[in-house]
């Protein structure tokens, strides 16, 4: 089989100075900077936090968001599929027995810790009543402690789809 053999880039002078590389990305970047102190319009950057993104779309994977049934109650069965098919291991289910006789269980307890979480979206694929969703366009959390970035039953039933906070 033939070898193609590829010369290896830079070995003339030119190249082993560097000097000449060096000043044309330096002109590149200074008729850049000069431009845009001339007309701010074109620049292509957010002032991020003060200006946030407008371009989240209804399908981007943001923090989870636990969804109701008609009557508001938890849609969740505690069916345990999306803490089995996390990847991070970081969802945290408590069963207990439903009484309201809309169905058998419910979560006494639904923990996800958001530092373990790799937004990978498939606790949303894999639950199989709809009771899990990342459709809040929520893609910052800030807390102060650790263990603030764990969200519960009540801070995930509360948090709204995109939809809903436009
Ligand atoms: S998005 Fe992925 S990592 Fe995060 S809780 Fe769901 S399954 Fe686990
Ligand atoms: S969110 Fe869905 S998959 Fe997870 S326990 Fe509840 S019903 Fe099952």
């Amino acid at each position: 089989m033939g070898i193609k053999i590829v010369p290896r880039y830079g070995n003339t002078l030119k190249d082993k100075l560097y000097l000449p590389a060096i000043f044309g990305g330096m002109k590149t970047t200074i008729s850049h900077f000069t431009k845009n102190l001339r007309d701010t319009t074109n620049i292509k950057t957010q002032c991020y936090p003060e200006v946030g993104p407008i371009d989240i779309t209804d399908r981007y994977r943001g923090v989870h968001r636990l969804t109701h049934r008609e009557d508001d109650s938890v849609r969740c069965v505690a069916c345990f599929m999306c803490s089995t098919a996390c990847p991070a291991e970081c969802i945290f289910i408590e069963a207990t027995q439903r009484k309201d006789g809309v169905d058998e269980k419910m979560p006494k307890k639904f923990e996800i810790d958001l530092l373990e979480c790799v937004f990978c979206g498939g606790c949303v694929e894999a639950c199989p009543c709809d009771a899990i969703r990342m459709d809040t366009g929520i893609f910052t959390f800030i807390a102060q402690k650790r263990e603030d970035f764990v969200l519960n039953k009540e801070q995930l039933l509360a948090n709204k789809s995109l939809g809903e906070e436009k």
